[in-house]
């Protein structure tokens, strides 16, 4: 990008980064660079709509952070040095150990082209199939199973079918949160259309429950019990659509036969639900022909993941109800392009544009495109495998690119332990601190989004271009070119001399349709040969394209055609599970997931200060039952134990969880707790067919984690070197907020502070200390602006924590002002906004309440004086609650004296 033409206002069309509905925007950038995004209204898959996430991307584009420059063994490297030792360590290990002594573990979050190029070197050059990616954590059950069902890993509908349904059934999704422009878009239809009824299967009373009609609180894997006996219901009670099964599918009468006698009340055992709630469910279901089945991760995550998938397809096969208008199963994505790196073959059981890797014919194909001296010959090795093979000394030197297993892989101890072990570690990012990168001898400095050109595709099949609109800085550079400069060193330089991902697009469009005929769903021949300009011109359009064809909606599968050797699909005979017996010594089940405002390990969000006031620090949701039994309070610090390893977490009690079974998220890692990766608990157990990990299911039990102090902080500096028992540190406005405990009393609390504060000399510093509560306050200032401030007590500090962050922006002008920070709370004239629920306004839970108690009863109401959830919109299930809980309970009013980290007591 040329300083020219940085010195207009530009506007480029570009898609969101995060999650898999691929929303495309338009990033504006000023000739002072300052950027901001807004919806793309002429993109199909939002339609103008962003969410919170979404909204909050030039907060994440700052330099901070960044790395920026190769590194080897920690000091800085040219390009020339930093590749030309990576290709020979590579082509070392191959010449010594083979080609499966080397493993690549690329990222979802690549683009199609550098997922490419990824593929290309591994399995045609190097001549390995190790290279796997972190989608295997997201969706490989859904490729397993569509697979299994239709011959191929295709996803039949569109995203227009949300919309035209007469039943949403969403199982294991909490789509309000994890990918919310679908949840605003299905709740508009329902809006519009309010005989659209909504079912929400989900252990979990999530935010989605907000527009479902019916929640079914599942036990934690009971879905292969919820739909097998569905299919028995619909078999039964002849709801089967005779002539499609018996057109397009084989396997129903197996399927059925393999079946146990599935009684109601055996299904409710195994299900966890009750014998009537499964009638509501079942006669809807049977009744309603225009019904989409929604699933991502609850489905996906789990030791049965791939017999969930199936279980659900074949009610949908065997009602017909696939590829038409409002009909199908459809598997929505939890990372911005997963489904590109389905395309290229980038998990290490699949070949490049959707041929099969245990195919000869298949394998032969892709390497006479490539002109490859060799191809893979076997499937490599899964996430969880791979990572085994590097801690048992099998793989020899591994490459890891944009993204952060030693946080995101279950297992997580055992992955550091490899990573640690790893005689050659190469990894890119574009962060220069993460867990994982902390164990590499090359760091290689990655182009982050904003900087890089290529395509995406979302769930509904439908390929987007990223665009760049920001220099690279430093000497980042892209995926792609990082690969092909080290291909060329490898001694492939033909075959990988690239100048740009417009011809690396064209190739790959090129291969989907070598010797295709109509024989493989992924086509996009229609793009093979595209030139630079009409690469940049793409539009967002569906697959397939074949060559000429002309952009549509497009379905599969409404009269069969699937991709199976007799053309039909496979109704899948499943085997129910005994359900788990409880274990005595972890006895509930831990579930993991997302929150609204954070993504996967927040190397990104994490610098938003917006987003991180929605939930800042790590936390376990536990029912309210659960939490007495085991002498837990709403707040309390909780140390959750496994087999595997201990993590520490904030109390938040709820009702929304089921008895037995406890939350926690994802996203938390070294760099923002002091001990919270919630990978670290779980094991490394794996679908049989798909190698996806169990990541929602893992023993576990709780305790009360006993702390003598506790703490609270704001400051204009991020402190480093932290020696607290308990930490955890958020962006906030002007500064960071951190939360503490200490287990050990009689502790120099000024020392401590003093360190904290990290003042220069000359600064004022504010000390007040109540001997009879033993409660100690701590601020620091320079001049009239607050440098930090330090708050602890005996039990989690009670001090409003918008309030506290305010002052770092505020002017502290004359005694008075300062002693109002010493004294916690907000003076005559302060404000104090509560726990955040709008992220797009940043309004918080208290002036929500003020303005119901004014007589704004309703989302809408609250959204006219306000304006929040009137953006987004994701925090419309979250205004509902405090609406709620200001007109029927009276905490509500006292909801400033609670500790801001028990924020569900505010809210529910
Ligand atoms: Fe991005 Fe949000 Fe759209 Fe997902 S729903 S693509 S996170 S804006």
């Amino acid at each position: 990008m040329t300083m020219q033409s940085m010195s207009a206002e530009r506007e480029v069309k570009t898609t969101c980064p995060y999650c898999g509905v691929g929303c495309g925007l338009l990033a504006k950038v000023s000739p002072g660079s300052e950027v901001s995004v807004h919806g793309d209204p002429e993109h199909p898959a939002n339609f103008g709509r962003l969410c919170s996430k979404g909204m909050a991307l030039p907060e994440t584009l700052g330099l901070e952070g960044r790395l920026l420059h190769p590194e080897i063994g920690g000091r800085k490297a040219s390009w020339d040095e930093a590749l030309d030792l990576v290709a020979r360590r590579f082509s070392q290990a191959i010449a010594e150990h083979g080609p499966d002594s080397i493993a690549f573990y690329v990222s979802g979050q690549f683009l199609t082209e550098d997922y490419y190029i990824a593929n290309k070197l591994m399995k045609g050059f190097i001549g390995s199939a190790n290279i796997d990616t972190n989608s295997r954590l997201c969706m490989a059950s859904s490729v397993a199973g569509h697979r299994r069902a239709f011959g191929a890993d295709t996803v039949p509908g569109t995203y227009r079918d949300l919309e035209l349904a007469d039943l949403m059934v969403l199982v294991g999704s909490n789509l309000a949160w994890c990918h919310p422009v679908l949840y605003q878009r299905i709740a508009a239809a329902k809006e519009a259309r309010p005989e659209m009824r909504v079912v929400l299967i989900d252990p979990r009373r999530t935010m989605t429950a907000d527009i479902a009609d019916l929640h079914l609180p599942i036990k934690a894997d009971g879905d292969v019990a919820l739909f097998s006996g569905l299919l028995a219901y619909l078999a039964q009670h002849r709801y089967v659509d005779q002539s499609y099964v018996a057109a397009h599918t084989t396997g129903l009468n197996v399927a059925l036969a393999a079946l146990p006698a599935l009684t109601p009340e055996r299904i409710a055992a195994q299900t966890g639900l009750t014998v009537e709630q499964l009638d509501v469910f079942y006669t809807l279901f049977a009744a309603t022909e225009k019904v989409v089945t929604v699933y991502s991760q609850g489905v996906n995550q789990s030791a049965c993941g791939t017999d969930k998938v199936n279980a659900i397809i074949n009610c949908h096969l065997a009602t017909g109800r696939v590829g038409r208008p409002g009909m199908g199963p459809f598997s929505v994505t939890g990372q911005p392009n997963a489904m590109g790196g389905r395309e290229v073959g980038a998990l290490a059981n699949m070949l490049a544009a959707h041929m099969e890797i245990e195919n000869p014919e298949h394998r032969d194909r892709v390497r006479r495109f490539w002109r490859a001296p060799r191809i893979a010959q076997k499937p490599g090795l899964k996430a969880v495998d791979l990572f085994r093979a590097v801690r048992d000394g099998g793989i020899k030197v591994l490459w890891i690119m944009a993204t952060n297993p030693a946080d995101s892989m279950p297992e997580a101890g055992l992955v550091e332990q490899s990573l640690r072990a790893c005689p050659f570690l190469v990894v890119s990012d574009i962060m220069r601190d993460t867990d994982t990168l902390r164990h590499a001898h090359v760091k290689l400095p990655a182009s982050a989004w904003g900087e890089k050109d290529g395509t995406v595709t979302n769930s509904e099949r439908r390929i987007s271009r990223q665009r760049a609109f920001l220099p690279a800085p430093g000497s980042a550079r892209p995926d792609w070119w990082i690969l092909c400069e080290t291909a060329k060193r490898m001694g492939f330089a033909e075959a990988f001399d690239y100048g740009s991902p417009a011809e690396i697009f064209a190739e790959h469009a090129a291969l989907s349709a070598f010797e295709n005929n109509g024989t493989r769903d992924f086509d996009i021949g229609a793009f093979a040969g595209i030139d630079r300009t009409s690469y940049d011109r793409m539009q967002p359009f569906q697959w397939p394209r074949p060559r000429r064809s002309a952009p549509a909606e497009t379905r599969f599968f409404a009269t069969g055609g699937f991709y199976t050797q007799d053309r039909k699909a496979r109704i899948v005979p499943i085997e129910l599970s005994p359900p788990k017996t409880i274990d005595a010594e972890f006895p509930l089940v831990l579930n993991t997931g997302r929150v609204r405002d954070q993504w996967h390990t927040m190397t990104r969000t994490g610098k938003s200060p917006g987003l991180s006031q929605h939930f800042a620090e790590p936390f376990v949701e536990i029912h309210p039952e659960d939490a007495r039994a085991h002498g837990v309070a709403d707040a309390d610090l909780v140390r959750v134990w496994s087999g595997q390893g201990a993590i520490i977490v904030r109390a938040l009690l709820s009702k929304r969880q089921r008895r037995g079974t406890v939350f926690v998220p994802m996203h938390w890692t070294d760099q923002f707790a002091g001990s919270a990766r919630v990978g670290t608990l779980v094991p490394g157990t794996a679908d049989p067919h798909s190698g996806q990990p169990a990541l929602k299911h893992a023993s576990v039990r709780i305790e009360r984690f006993a702390a003598a102090t506790y703490g609270f902080a704001v400051l204009k500096q991020r402190p480093r070197g932290l020696k607290a028992d308990y930490w955890a540190l958020a962006r906030c406005q002007g500064g960071w907020r951190l939360e503490l405990a200490f287990t050990a009393g009689g502790m120099d609390m000024g020392a401590f502070a003093a360190s904290l504060f990290n003042a220069p000399e000359g600064v004022e510093t504010l000390a007040y200390r109540d001997g009879a509560t033993l409660r100690d306050r701590f601020a620091c200032f320079d001049g009239d602006r607050l440098l930090g401030a330090l708050f602890l007590a005996p039990e989690p500090v009670a001090v409003s924590r918008a309030w506290a962050c305010e002052q770092l922006l505020a002017r502290h002008d004359g005694h008075r002002a300062r002693m109002a920070v010493i004294a916690g709370r907000p003076g005559a004239n302060g404000i104090d906004r509560g726990v955040l629920v709008c992220s797009c306004f940043g309004i918080g839970a208290n002036e929500i309440a003020a303005v119901v108690g004014q007589g704004c009863r309703s989302v809408d109401a609250v959204g006219q004086a306000l304006g929040a959830g009137t953006n987004c919109g994701s925090c419309r299930g979250e205004i509902r609650q405090v609406i709620e809980q200001y007109c029927f309970k009276s905490e509500m009013r006292h909801a400033e004296a609670a500790p801001v980290q028990a924020r569900e007591r505010a809210l529910s």
